[in-house]
């Protein structure tokens, strides 16, 4: 008696299970899986832990021939490799990092066709003699992963993915899946450019990461705020601490392991030793902290990152969805806690301004982050707005995030804002935050005194409110693009703020005062 052939579903379903021992497909991984085992192009976007690299190495499995990865992380490919093969997954690598005669050895296994799956470096795969090479081998598939490398718009342009182009030049039957945890649509125009995916299906997970609880405060003194976070809700857990300059990486790492708290520094400027070492501490022990610049984390598939705090604001909207997308792969509750404040605002700001990129780039990023600062400063949920971002509506507040927990009051502020604007108008437009304050509250300093801010008629019209609403205010104005900050961090109006000063507008803004900090709030569970 013979049986049917068992179809691609049924191959794959058997070869999950014997393989990686997991009992069923996630989400849209068998979908994906059965497209390109068949032969076909895809696009694939799911967010950070979603599952993406069973939709390449899967269909490799399934199909003749080598799945060759495309991806830009030299520093995982052997862990990569070393756990496919524990599953008896012939894999093997190519990058700057083998000995020549290591790297030989891969290319006459490629050749012999003893691989099932090969990770390539972009910059290795370009090189015309492993275009050669691949050309005279049996390819199964390619899959080019962190495919949002391709856009110039992306926080990760790397050029060498714009020449990917080559592989549906010179490969044009072979299927290509391209695989993304980031893109809005004008990355995602650009993979499909590059990659020719015009016609490929797109496959596109949600964005939302329930098991994670959002939650951004205001800095007052960061480091004891971190501690008490750390110290009242994550005692003992791996997290990840971001920070902007390498500085403070290792001054807050320093500073967390004399309060006693295991934690260590990752940035760029660390030897490469030094950081493999960290990034293997990470990934073995239980409860270790990496404070680190955003050098440390992609790719990175630590499944009980159970926080991940930021010090400084990311620069965008993505960065700090990726960043936060590291905790909580588990599935179980994670935290993304962030402080920010009024200085890290104009920080990023004049950061964006000051660089040399080209002026249409610099206005994306500058939009990027205006998401971001929005974000911030919204009092409404938090997971709402950011999947508003990626493009995806949630009817409900989450129920799990700070604004949700504790809803912050948002009030009618015209009126404070309105004389925020006009102290920094009267001053000249170029005084700082901490001057415009005092002359909003009426303090007869000496630097007042000197300038005769003490005799213009918006001296002292905010006594009523203390300095912290003040600062607040100031904060907003910025975030919402009604106050701009010059290299000295002089405040200045932006032509945006004549519509509110001449009462046209009116403005609703969060009345920070009121919001709980850390250590005061009790512990959210
Ligand atoms: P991504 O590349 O999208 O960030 P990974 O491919 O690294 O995610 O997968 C994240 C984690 O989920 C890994 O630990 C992986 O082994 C696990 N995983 C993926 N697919 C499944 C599945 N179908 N069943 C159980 N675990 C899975
Ligand atoms: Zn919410």
């Amino acid at each position: 008696m013979s049986s049917p052939a068992p179809s691609t579903a049924d191959r794959a379903l058997t070869t999950l299970q014997n393989v990686w021992g997991y009992s069923a497909f996630r989400g849209v991984q068998g979908e994906i899986i059965e497209q390109v085992a068949g032969g076909g192009n895809a696009l694939v976007l799911m967010p950070t832990g979603g599952g993406k690299s069973l939709c390449y190495q899967l269909p490799s499995l399934l199909r003749q021939g080598v799945g060759v990865v495309v991806s830009p992380l030299i520093a995982l490919m052997k862990d990569q490799v070393d756990t496919l093969r524990q599953n008896g997954v012939r894999a093997a690598y190519l990058n700057s990092t083998l000995a020549p005669h290591e790297a030989r050895e891969v290319e006459q296994a490629l050749q012999r066709g003893d691989l099932d799956l090969l990770y390539v470096a972009p910059e290795r795969l370009l090189l015309p003699r492993t275009l050669e090479l691949l050309e005279h081998a049996p390819v199964a598939l390619f899959a080019i992963d962190e495919a949002h490398c391709v856009s110039q718009w992306g926080h990760d342009f790397r050029p060498e993915y714009q020449q990917l182009s080559v592989l549906p030049q010179r490969f044009p039957h072979l299927p290509r899946v391209a695989l993304t945890a980031t893109a809005d649509d004008r990355t995602r125009a650009d993979i499909k450019s590059v990659l020719h995916l015009h016609d490929a299906p797109e496959f596109i997970s949600s964005f939302d990461r329930p098991n994670i609880q959002y939650r951004v405060m205001l800095k007052s003194s960061p480091k004891t705020q971190l501690l008490e976070f750390i110290r009242e809700e994550h005692a003992g857990d791996a997290g990840i601490v971001y920070c902007l300059s390498r500085k403070s990486v290792e001054d807050t790492a320093r500073w967390l392991q004399a309060q006693g708290i295991d934690a260590v520094p990752y940035h760029a400027g660390l030897s490469p030793r030094e950081r493999s070492h960290a990034q293997e501490r990470f990934l073995n022990e239980e409860g270790l902290i990496v404070v680190a610049t955003v050098a440390f984390g992609m790719g990175i598939d630590k499944p009980n990152v159970r926080f991940v705090a930021h010090l400084d604001l990311p620069k965008s909207m993505e960065g700090y969805y990726q960043e936060t997308g590291r905790a909580g792969r588990d599935g179980l509750p994670g935290t993304a806690w962030m402080v920010y404040g009024l200085s890290d605002v104009v920080n990023v700001k004049r950061m964006l301004a000051q660089s040399d990129a080209p002026e249409e780039v610099k206005r994306v990023e500058s939009a990027k982050l205006d998401a971001l600062l929005t974000y911030c400063e919204t009092a409404a949920c938090r997971r709402q707005t950011l999947l508003a971002y990626f493009g995806e509506t949630q009817a409900r507040p989450c129920g799990n995030c700070d604004t949700c927990l504790h809803p912050p009051q948002a009030r009618d502020m015209t009126r404070e804002a309105q004389m925020a604007l006009s102290a920094v108008v009267r001053t000249g437009n170029r005084f700082g935050a901490a001057h415009v304050t005092d002359v909003l509250m009426g303090r007869e300093t000496e630097r007042i005194v000197a300038l005769g801010h003490h005799q213009l008629p918006t001296f002292g019209v905010g006594a009523a409110h203390d300095e912290k609403t003040w600062r607040g205010v100031l904060r907003q104005l910025v975030s919402l693009g009604y106050l701009a900050a010059d290299d000295h961090y002089g405040l200045n109006a932006t032509p945006r703020s004549r519509a509110l000063l001449k009462g046209e507008t009116q403005l609703q803004l969060r009345e920070d005062a009121l919001i709980p900090q850390t250590g005061t709030r009790k512990k959210e569970k």
